[in-house]
């Protein structure tokens, strides 16, 4: 089967070895050396290895300890979190020029959808090329590409020439694309997923081609379809825009849904603690704390509370939180307990999400 167009142009922009180019780039005595950030030679997590060290195995997530086993010349510096953001707002600017729709999935990353845009320039690899060479003029730094016709293909692209490097799969190219890339590859297939396809001998696009759309339902619930489409090349999701952020919040979905109130106001404490950390951050405060229950039938309630005075620390907000969690019994289970400030200091701020790893 063809894809049939209209085709968006989707280019997803990912910059190389982010934090470590940052720290080489402040510090040129540190540049071609094996660098991670984060961590130091004792403990902690490295966040971002430089390619010299990863050519000595080195990588993000893994502890420093390790790290400095399979690297012994190792260098940790420290995360400047100030700084990335400081470069990634300029970065932003360029991509602006050429659109509003602009999606960051963090710092260094970012969809474009470029199908219509403001230079009136119909070749996404052209725009491409034009926004690494400016990134790299004004912040000195490198950035690798991808394009395609939707976010999902465009992401596995950046990475296939990855450094300092772009690559377009034209829609003409995207089934074939597909049935060759390895399941792990495709949107949505985490480690677990992608073992469980290995034992059904699933292993590129095109074994998973073969399944029916009944098959991958009955193996993989809801995500069969999901995955039924995505290799055919079909994933309509939106760039989407950041908007002014209006709150920020953090949420935590169970494995098993919790009856108990001691039990739930224990998560809430995690959630906070994650809450409180971003909101310094990003040196907001907030008047608006909302409780956010989702109950085992999928009902959802929120109960909130503004108060007279702004508030960023747990100490401050926590009482609140719990104050909310008391106001009524629960009528049953919980599945999904979320913590969300409104009421900001500010309006206009770098947009985020606060990510916690679900449970499931
Ligand atoms: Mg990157």
């Amino acid at each position: 089967m063809e894809l049939q167009p209209p085709f968006r142009k989707i280019i997803h922009v990912d910059m190389d070895a982010y934090y470590a180019s940052v720290a080489e780039l402040d510090n040129p005595e540190l540049r071609g050396k094996a660098i991670a950030v984060g961590g130091n030679e004792i403990r902690g997590v490295v966040s971002a290895a430089s390619y010299e060290a990863r050519k000595f195995g080195v990588k993000s997530a893994m502890s420093s300890f390790l790290a400095k086993q399979k690297c012994p010349h190792l260098i940790f510096v420290k995360t400047d979190f100030e700084r990335y953001k400081e470069i990634s707002t300029k970065i932003r600017e360029i991509f602006y020029e050429y659109t509003d729709l602009v999606e960051p999935l963090s710092l260094d990353e970012a969809y474009l959808d470029v199908t219509e845009n403001k230079k009136g320039n119909p070749s996404a690899n052209a725009i491409a090329r034009e926004i690494r060479e400016r990134i790299f003029k004004k912040t000195g730094l490198r950035a690798s590409a991808g394009i395609s016709i939707n976010k999902f293909i465009a992401k596995v692209a950046s990475d296939i020439n990855k450094p300092n490097g772009q690559k377009t799969i034209h829609p003409e190219e995207v089934i074939a694309f597909l049935e060759e890339l390895p399941v792990n590859k495709f949107y949505g297939v985490g480690k677990v997923t992608a073992a469980k396809m290995y034992n059904l001998g699933i292993f590129v696009g095109n074994d998973l081609k073969k399944k029916t759309i009944e098959e991958l339902v009955s193996l993989f619930g809801k995500s069969g379809t999901h995955y039924y489409n995505i290799v055919r090349g079909i994933h309509n999701s939106a760039v989407k825009p950041n908007r002014i952020r209006k709150s920020i919040a953090a949420e935590r979905t169970f494995n098993e849904n919790i009856s108990s109130e001691i039990f739930m106001l224990e998560k809430l404490e995690k959630i906070a603690d994650e809450l409180e950390n971003r909101m310094k951050k990003s040196k907001t405060k907030g008047k608006t704390i909302t409780l956010k229950i989702k109950y085992s039938d999928f009902t959802q309630h929120t109960r909130s509370k503004t108060k007279a005075a702004f508030m960023q620390h747990k100490s401050e907000f926590f009482p609140v939180v719990k104050e909310l969690l008391y106001q009524e019994k629960l009528k049953n289970s919980v599945r999904l307990l979320g913590i969300s400030f409104g009421n900001l200091d500010t309006i206009i701020k770098e947009p985020f999400w606060v990510q916690l790893q679900f449970d499931f």
